[in-house]
This record gives C-alpha cells, structure tokens and sequence, in this order.
C-alpha cells in the first residue's frame, strides 16, 4: 500500500503546498484507491501523479471548510469524462451537509455525472467500513465546525501454507491449496486435517489513523494508541508558535508529541502544514520527534510505501 499526498498546506493554497488532500493506493490489498479531503486543484495535482481518478471510488471528507472541499465539484466532474460506464461508483463519507453541498454545486453549475455518487452522512463515532479485509471507523474531533478523524485498520491475514507439509502428506500444489488456506478444516484420504496446522502465524494488519484538523484533547491519545502508520495535521511545526494552536483549533508540534506519547506508531505523517514555514527549519523538527519513529513532513506529490 502507498500514501501519495496531493495538498499538504494550511487555509490558503501556497506557492509549494496546495490545500489538503491525499490519496491511498490499496489496490494490491483491496483494487482500489481512497482520497481523504479534496482541496481546490487536486485534479491539477493528480495530473501530476500516476493515479487514476476511475480507480478512486472511496473519498472521505474530514469537515466541509473550503480548504478540504473545494476541489469536490471539479474532481468529480471530471471523473464522468474518463469513463464511458456506469461501472464505477463513487461513495463519499463526511459530516452532515456533504451531500447538499455537493449536489447544489452540481446543480448551478449544470454538472451532471456518468456515474452514480452514494452519501454516507457521519454524526458520530461509528463503524462505516466493514469487509472482510478491512475496517473504518469515524472519530469527532475538536475542531470550529464539526470534523472527523478516521480510523482504518487491516484485519489479520492468515499465514502461509507449508508447502513442504503438505508434500510429506501426499498433496501437491494446486487449486487445493488455497481451499486449505481459506477453511479451518479439510479432509483428504478420508481423513479430516485442520489446516491451522499448515499456515504459519497470522500476519498482523496495518492500522492507520487520519487527524484532520482539530484541538488537542485527551482522546486523542486513546484514538491513536494502536495505529503504526498516523497521519496528522501538525499546522505550527515550531515549539515558538505553539500557542497559536488552541485558539485556531490547530495542532501544534507540542500536541503532536503529547498525542503519540504512549503509541505503537512506527511512521508518523505531518501534513496541514502552516505557509509560515520553509524547508530549513524542518530538519530540527524531524530530530525532535524522531526518537520514537520515522516522522516525515509531508510535501505535496511525495509519495510513501507503507
Ligand atoms: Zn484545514
Ligand atoms: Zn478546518
């Protein structure tokens, strides 16, 4: 799986970072692709990656300020001209509001689609993806209007077949070993084998956090606790600026530190990052964090195997 960040800035569009969005490529782990946020100009941006809109039919929307909405209309408008079916459907998750929003742009602005848009309005925190592969849940956070965090965790996937195992019984590769693989039991030469025997160890599956923008508060911690891969706002990056954070409902660097205090997290993700900053100063906030894992400050088009 990757992460390819499209918009990595705060508010207003900077010169090197769009507004926020990003885009996961699960199509190894489920054939498709899922954005978070959609700020204006990220189908200009994808033009510069090598994503494929008709791959993305998840899109999640974290809260409806213009900085992670106001590239919806375009994106979605655009999608209906690569793609001569109905065949891929897109459905969007966000709070209360996000179907309105959208259908009323789509309406002034004469915008039909080629392919059909489902809503999954959010109020709370609750379960809105479960599938055999994977789960999602919604999380309030604290921002000035109401928005969400995600939370997307892997299940466990079973381990491999010992082949070798399999051979000293008499059974050779083929079709029948992903029937062994996939049921508890199975039986051969009249004899009933629990194939828990031939797989090593489950895989563990990743769990990935998403924070948009919010206000640090104890939750937080509780939230994050078990992810390896988080992705989150930090939009004052130095410890100075700090004090800007709680009354703009921002993260600061500070509350990053506090939040991921007792985690498991192994890659840490900063992005929503202030116009205030350049480059030179990241190397020092990197160091400061970097004890306790990989910690990456995200740059529009960068592009991460997770
Ligand atoms: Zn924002
Ligand atoms: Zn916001």
């Amino acid at each position: 799986m990757e992460v390819q960040f499209l918009g990595t800035g705060a508010g207003l569009p900077a010169k090197f970072r769009n507004t926020q969005s990003f885009v996961f490529n699960f199509m190894q782990e489920l054939k498709e692709c899922w954005m978070f946020d959609c700020g204006e100009a990220t189908q200009h941006q994808i033009l510069k990656t090598n994503i494929k809109p008709t791959k993305i039919t998840k899109i999640f929307i974290s809260h409806l300020h213009a900085d992670h909405v106001l590239g919806l209309i375009g994106f979605l408008s655009s999608r209906s001209f690569l793609l001569d079916t109905n065949a891929s459907k897109v459905t969007i998750y966000g709070p209360v509001g996000i179907k309105d929003f959208i259908e009323k742009n789509m309406m002034f602005t004469h915008c039909s689609l080629s392919y059909s848009v489902e809503y999954i309005e959010i109020s709370s925190e609750q379960c809105i993806i479960d599938n055999k592969t994977v789960t999602v849940f919604s999380y309030p956070l604290a921002h000035n209007v109401e928005c969400f965090g995600y939370k997307i965790i892997f299940k466990k996937q079973k381990g491999s077949l010992d082949a070798d195992k399999l051979r000293e019984l008499g059974i050779m590769p083929g079709p029948f070993y992903r029937e062994i693989k996939e049921s508890d039991t199975f039986e051969f030469n009249g004899k009933v084998y629990n194939s828990s025997e031939f797989l090593s160890e489950d895989k563990p599956g990743k769990e990935i956090s998403i924070i948009p923008d919010t206000r640090y508060f104890e939750g937080l911690n509780e939230f994050v606790k078990n992810s390896n891969i988080i992705i989150t706002e930090c939009t004052y990056l130095l410890k100075e600026d700090a004090h800007h954070a709680r009354k703009n409902y921002h993260l600061s660097i500070l509350d990053v530190e506090k939040m991921i205090e007792n985690s498991k997290v192994e890659n840490l993700f900063l992005t929503h990052i202030s116009a205030r900053y350049d480059r030179n100063i990241e190397k020092d906030v990197v160091e400061s964090l970097c004890d306790k894992c990989s910690v990456k400050i995200a740059h529009d088009l960068e592009e991460y195997t997770l």
